[in-house]
């Protein structure tokens, strides 16, 4: 027998109860992102859709996404892109997904940059994954000279799409590399930022599965104590920075005494602050370079 074709309203509903019952958070949020980009467009098209009947080929590809999600894979990487600073990023799972968190490191090295401006002005993101730091400061504030480092090459080539979809004609310079290595410490930065990884390694294993058995464990892991990555940009930025340059690097919930005590202890610093994201948790170091 011939299964008569579905609505995507249809489809959307029944994916709603089968994503409600395995436990899964928005279902309906979920359900409409998958099936927008099964139609290839956005949500505002599916509204006006909504009783658009697919084919057979598009239901199939619907289900198969939606069991996907079904099986805890973040919709992010199911429809393969995100939003972070109202711009859009293509992900794949050599990539985090951005967080909406970062936009607070974003946003004060961004108004930063903007009061500094200067065409020489030199900003470097340290593991820049999908490049969401750095492409978004280089698409508010263009025309300075940006620089990202990561080490997968996997995510640079997801830098580098993003750089294209999101029209940035300035030159953003890519190196695969380790942290700061292979980087000359000739003290010309105006701004170092970093979003490292920052989570205890044996605190992984107790996170959702969304994050924990789909995301890039080494995006994630911040050695023992999550604060490997964090010491290490801290004690090496000073050989990157001008006097009077930025230093900014998101940290984890619950690590901010830590790193206050070991940023204190290095006598390249000043102005040292702790910026709260919109839980109240503080999330950003900030510090000047002497
Ligand atoms: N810059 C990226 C982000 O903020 C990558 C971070 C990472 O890989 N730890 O999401």
């Amino acid at each position: 027998m011939i299964k008569k074709s579905m609505t995507a309203k249809e489809l959307i509903e029944e994916s709603i109860f089968l994503l409600k019952k395995a436990g899964i958070e928005s279902p309906k949020l979920n359900a409409e992102l998958i099936m927008a980009h099964c139609m290839n467009k956005d949500r505002t098209y599916l509204y006006s859709n909504y009783n658009k009947k697919l084919s057979r080929i598009e239901s199939n590809y619907f289900k198969s996404l939606v069991r996907r999600r079904l099986k805890r894979e973040p919709v992010q990487y199911i429809v393969g892109e995100s939003e972070f600073m109202s711009l859009p990023f293509k992900l794949n799972r050599n990539v985090l997904i951005p967080r909406p968190e970062t936009e607070i490191l974003v946003e004060y090295a961004l108004n930063y940059c903007l009061e500094n401006k200067k065409r020489s002005f030199k900003i470097i993101d340290i593991g820049c994954g999908s490049g969401n730091i750095i492409l978004s400061i280089a698409k508010y504030a263009p025309k300075l000279c940006y620089y990202a480092t990561d080490i997968s090459r996997g995510a640079l080539r997801v830098t580098k799409e993003n750089k294209i979809i999101n029209k940035i004609k300035d030159t953003v310079h890519l190196l695969q590399t380790d942290g700061f290595s292979g980087i000359k410490p000739k003290r010309t930065f105006n701004a170092v930022l970093s979003n490292p990884p920052y989570i205890p390694i044996d605190e992984i294993k107790k996170l959702e599965s969304e994050v924990k058995d789909f995301e890039p464990e080494r995006a994630l892991s911040g050695g023992k104590d999550g604060l490997d990555n964090v010491r290490n940009i801290i004690d090496e930025a000073p050989r990157y920075l001008k006097k009077g340059g930025l230093l900014a690097i998101e940290i984890g919930c619950g690590q901010g005494k830590r790193v206050m005590k070991h940023i204190k202890s290095n006598k390249f610093y000043i102005h040292t602050k702790l910026i709260k994201d919109l839980s109240g948790i503080e999330r950003v170091l900030v510090a000047v370079r002497k």
